[in-house]
């Protein structure tokens, strides 16, 4: 089973500088393929330039809520050139962030409603970004849906009727390590039993939320943990197996994101 992890940090500290160790482990444990999470200018030239110089990873390109201050005319055409490069599969991560208000909301609108237009001119799917704002969020995706965008809203972490609006809007739902954890994770866990299969996909914001099913260790998470997060799904569903649950988010993140065939025979799901 080859795995697609559709969120990994790597211009974070934990992870910066151990790209080659982090993607051979990756392979190891059957993540074939990595799209780097680029969350404001210089983050994406990071997440970019890795993708440009490793063949089996692909960047996201956008600014994040907490950066959403930092959005203005020099930002979007520099967005804009990145949006053009062909290892850049999805605009983004992008959104609203009413937790912790590193910018403020009306920042936070201004560069969603301008990414949200992005995807739209460019056709490039959105990795999308909500906590704590889920009225304006869905206002906001509800209009940019009308209009053809497409995406996943990544690391789930509201309640089943949120899932089940952003299923309705036709945007995906991407699944992290928060669904290992009993206490936190208790709505995610409730919603992945009814969310269609063919509508999810894993990832595991490495170095963050790293599964509390995964063996002790140095503490920060990474791409080689994919797979608890596909063997808990598959647990809390119990009408499928962990194999089955990858082989699906494999086929759905392939076809949101629009990667190539990868090697190995079981490369397409037969839920594809
Ligand atoms: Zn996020």
């Amino acid at each position: 089973m080859q795995l697609i992890d559709i969120g990994v940090n790597f211009h974070s500290k934990q992870l910066a500088g151990h790209t080659d160790a982090i993607l051979a482990r990756a392979r190891k444990a059957g993540v074939a393929t990595i799209l780097a999470t680029g969350t404001s200018l210089g983050a994406s030239n990071k997440a970019v330039a890795l993708a440009d110089s490793h063949r089996q990873v692909y960047a996201t390109a956008g600014v994040h809520p907490h950066d959403a201050s930092q959005w203005g005319a020099s930002t979007a055409v520099a967005m804009q050139a990145l949006w053009q490069n062909p290892k850049v599969v999805a605009i983004g991560e992008c959104g609203l962030d009413y937790n912790r208000m590193f910018s403020p909301r009306e920042a936070q609108r201004v560069a969603f409603e301008a990414q949200l237009a992005g995807a739209l001119s460019t056709g490039l799917p959105l990795f999308l970004h909500c906590r704590d704002a889920f009225d304006d969020f869905h206002a906001m995706l509800r209009e940019a849906s009308q209009a053809g965008a497409r995406g996943v809203v990544h690391c789930m972490t509201g309640t089943l009727d949120e899932a089940l609006a952003y299923l309705a809007l036709g945007f995906d739902i991407g699944v992290t390590g928060w669904v290992t954890d009993l206490a936190r994770g208790k709505d995610l866990r409730t919603a992945v039993e009814q969310i269609p299969l063919d509508r999810l996909h894993l990832e595991t914001d490495a170095p963050y939320l790293r599964p509390k099913t995964a063996p002790k260790g140095e503490g920060f998470n990474e791409p080689a943990f994919l797979p608890y997060v596909a063997t808990e799904i598959a647990l809390l569903r119990g009408d499928v197996t962990a194999d089955e649950v990858a082989a699906a988010c494999t086929a759905n993140s392939a076809r949101l994101f629009g990667l190539p065939p990868m090697a190995g025979e079981d490369s397409r799901s037969r839920y594809g």
